[in-house]
């Protein structure tokens, strides 16, 4: 069976991007961000590359990815953050994941959790600096502190970090980000005055590990940078610092036929051929992550030249009207990869499609496959 999407995944670029960015903070900590399948990428192939690289940590969303990379046979810290009450604890701790603590109720979970396997579960304290998403509150942190004390002195918790996320840091100028960095000091302090011995102190996302040293602590926090793609334009395009795109998304051809003027392509004819030209036919559909927002707009590199999608984007499959182009059955076309070699960016499609460069690479869809390579930069 051969894949109708292929997404080609560049091992060797994810590892040169990892070590940009560790060269980038200076000896301190990285934790490369794998969730969401390593952001549509592949978890354990995509984790196992960044340790590899010289990845300090992990860091995932849910419980599931951790235990995934741990049975994937991924070595290292990882760190899983969002935490649910009915989460699988015990079997996480059992596998010395780390666990974010946002609550005395989540706490009491884990440090039950913990009791049963007979373990000491390692937490990291998330507090809320701002964002108002997760975390704990600084009113509520005191209160998180005692119950977290006496965890430890009971020996079933030991708190080894504190992490803190920004409202805001693709802004890099936005004055919210300095009220974010004292909050999170005040935290910082509270939990030292409390003699918690804090391995990693961990606030910088991608947006702040590119254009904020001020956010990095002892550890960073990176994760669609690692993928060689921008966090958002005011930060600055991937290339001007070093970061290569990870991901390229192709499909071949799989139709070609000439069609007159006029005629009036894809459903409710959204686009209408201007000569007679030739169509092509990509079996790529908003199943697989192409947007449908991208209809009439989204950038492809076919024949060597970029052509927009002609007509709605359908579940499995769109249009290109490719002209008298030199184009055969079977030639793959390239909907984003590198731009240094022709190719529409992450970011064009993010950009045609109305959405961020994240939504572009997550949504990638299961039908497609993944095919690993490791060039080297
Ligand atoms: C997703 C996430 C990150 C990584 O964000 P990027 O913008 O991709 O670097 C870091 N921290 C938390 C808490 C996150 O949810």
């Amino acid at each position: 069976m051969s894949a109708h999407v292929t997404a080609r995944i560049d091992l060797g670029a994810l590892a040169h991007n990892v070590r940009v960015l560790k060269a980038r903070t200076d000896g301190r900590k990285l934790m490369v961000v794998v969730k969401a399948d390593a952001y549509g990428h592949g978890l354990v192939k995509c984790g196992q590359a960044a340790v590899n690289a010289g990845a300090d940590y992990l860091g995932v969303a849910l419980l599931e990815e951790a235990v995934a990379l741990r049975e994937g046979n991924v070595p290292g810290p990882i760190l899983a953050w969002l935490n649910t009450p009915n989460d699988r604890f015990a079997e996480c701790i059992a596998r010395d994941i780390d666990l974010g603590v946002n609550s005395v109720a989540t706490l009491k979970g884990i440090s039950n959790a913990a009791y049963s396997v007979d373990r000491i579960a390692r937490v990291h304290v998330k507090v809320d600096t701002g964002l108002n998403r997760n975390g704990v509150t600084l009113a509520d942190l005191p209160e998180l502190i005692l119950a977290l004390s006496k965890a430890e002195a009971e020996g079933t918790i030991k708190v080894v970090g504190v992490m803190s996320h920004f409202a805001y840091a693709d802004e890099p100028s936005n004055s919210t980000i300095a009220d974010q960095i004292a909050e999170f000091k005040t935290a910082v302090d509270l939990l030292e005055a409390a003699n918690f011995e804090l391995e990693v102190k961990h606030l910088a996302n991608s947006a702040a590990t590119l254009a904020l040293p001020e956010t990095y602590f002892n550890m960073v926090r990176p994760g669609v940078a690692a993928y060689g793609v921008s966090p958002g334009e005011e930060v600055g395009a991937a290339t001007d610092f070093d970061l290569k795109p990870v991901m390229t998304l192709c499909a071949p051809i799989a139709l070609l036929k000439k069609v007159p003027a006029g005629t009036g392509v894809s459903y409710a004819h959204q686009y209408h051929t201007t000569a007679d030209t030739t169509l092509a036919l990509i079996p790529a559909g908003y199943a697989d992550g192409v947007p449908r927002s991208a209809t009439n707009n989204g950038p492809v590199l076919v024949g060597g030249e970029i052509r927009k999608v002609a007509g709605r984007v359908c579940m499995d499959q769109f249009v290109l009207d490719v002209g008298d182009l030199d184009v055969q059955l079977g030639d793959e076309v390239v909907l984003f990869g590198d731009p240094e070699r022709g190719e529409p960016s992450v970011e064009d499609w993010a950009v045609a499609a109305g959405t961020i460069s994240y939504e572009i690479i997550t949504r990638i869809g299961p039908r497609v496959h993944r095919e690993f390579i490791n060039n080297s930069w």
